[in-house]
């Protein structure tokens, strides 16, 4: 049986879409005063030496970013936390999560009714989005965890704070937020809205290595369901890497790629912040005037320190590691933005990738 759907209401709905897409254009055309771009992708649980034990064939992207970009296999989490919101939490605002400077979000589930960042912590905290969005840049977050509403309801239009740097864009700091569960949807909206809109700082959260990990650990022989997930994160990764060939993006995007922790081998859970194999993740700069397969210790000898199989409390005698959560402050330093009020990690946006 055939449904017969009224002319008149065929045109009420043409031109309702055509309403929506007007409003998406003139969206788009926001001028940005931005020169370059950047996105911060996280891959939940990705342990480094899943990507080197698949090899180039398997995970090419993965592959193209080593080659083409700095990067460092042996980056660290927070200190006392391996688990995802706190980590994540670390690399938007750039602090670690305990200590009087902590962002101090212990968490790992969806924030309550009432729940804030700000609320928690007793204290506003910023963040890469805040600094961005209050510089007048597009800012956005695609995540595959319903969890990450916390970044939305934060810094969103209640409980961000008004904007006191230069015009007034608001105190909606993330311009567009959408989730999906599944990444593979999540990146699939993603490239639709990057097909209208652009960005000048947009995170990225596929969470598909860490799904597999907490069902059959984080097995790094092939095959293994552990490693077929990091090869998606790869797929979608190349998805995202095909829309930098566009225009906005093409030779003017950074891309920092990181995770909030790894996972063992024979667990199902990650939560131990004693073990290497959750506190170790890695640690990826790509774009324009970053050196090709370049180490990012190396690149940084007198503030970094490739921390072996410890990872160090703040204080210590020695000088950092890489952190993860040192990725916010890098992200606004490569938007040629300051630090992140308050934040503690990369600080002095002394992380050098070129
Ligand atoms: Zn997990």
């Amino acid at each position: 049986m055939r449904f017969l759907i009224p002319s008149s209401t065929l045109i009420a709905m043409y031109s309702l879409v055509a309403l929506v897409s007007t409003s998406t254009t003139a969206q788009a055309e926001n001028p940005s005063s931005s020169k370059q771009s950047v996105i911060l992708i996280s891959i939940d649980g990705l342990r480094p030496d899943a990507i080197l034990a698949q090899g180039p064939k398997r995970v090419p992207a993965f592959f193209r970013l080593r080659r083409e970009g700095a990067f460092t296999h042996n980056a660290r989490t927070a200190v006392t936390q391996t688990h995802t919101l706190p980590n994540h939490t670390g690399m938007v605002t750039s602090r670690l999560v305990d200590g009087p400077e902590g962002h101090a979000w212990t968490w790992n589930r969806d924030p309550q009714i009432g729940d804030t960042l700000h609320r928690n912590k007793g204290a506003y905290l910023h963040s890469m989005f805040s600094v961005a969005h209050d510089h007048g840049l597009r800012t956005a977050l695609f995540a595959s965890k319903t969890k990450f509403s916390l970044f939305d309801i934060s810094w969103g239009a209640r409980y961000g704070q008004p904007d006191t740097v230069g015009e007034d864009n608001g105190r909606d700091k993330i311009d567009v937020y959408q989730m999906k569960t599944r990444s593979e949807n999540m990146v699939d909206d993603l490239e639709t809205v990057m097909k209208k809109e652009n960005f000048d700082l947009l995170m990225v959260h596929i969470r598909n290595p860490d799904t597999a990990g907490h069902g059959f650990q984080w097995k790094t022989e092939i095959p293994s369901i552990y490693m077929a997930a990091v090869k998606k994160a790869d797929e979608l990764l190349e998805d995202i890497f095909d829309h930098l060939e566009k225009p906005h993006w093409k030779g003017r995007t950074f891309v920092v790629l990181t995770a909030d922790h790894g996972g063992p081998i024979g667990l199902k859970d990650h939560g131990n912040n004693q073990n290497p194999e959750n506190f170790t993740v890695p640690f990826y700069v790509w774009g324009p005037g970053i050196p090709a397969g370049a180490d990012l210790y190396a690149l940084n000898p007198e503030t970094r320190t490739d921390p072996g199989i410890t990872n160090p409390l703040p204080g210590e005698d020695i000088l950092p590691p890489i952190r993860n959560a040192g990725a916010g402050n890098l992200c606004l330093d490569l938007l040629g933005l300051p630090a992140i009020p308050g934040s503690t990690v990369n600080a002095k946006q002394d992380l050098k990738a070129r």
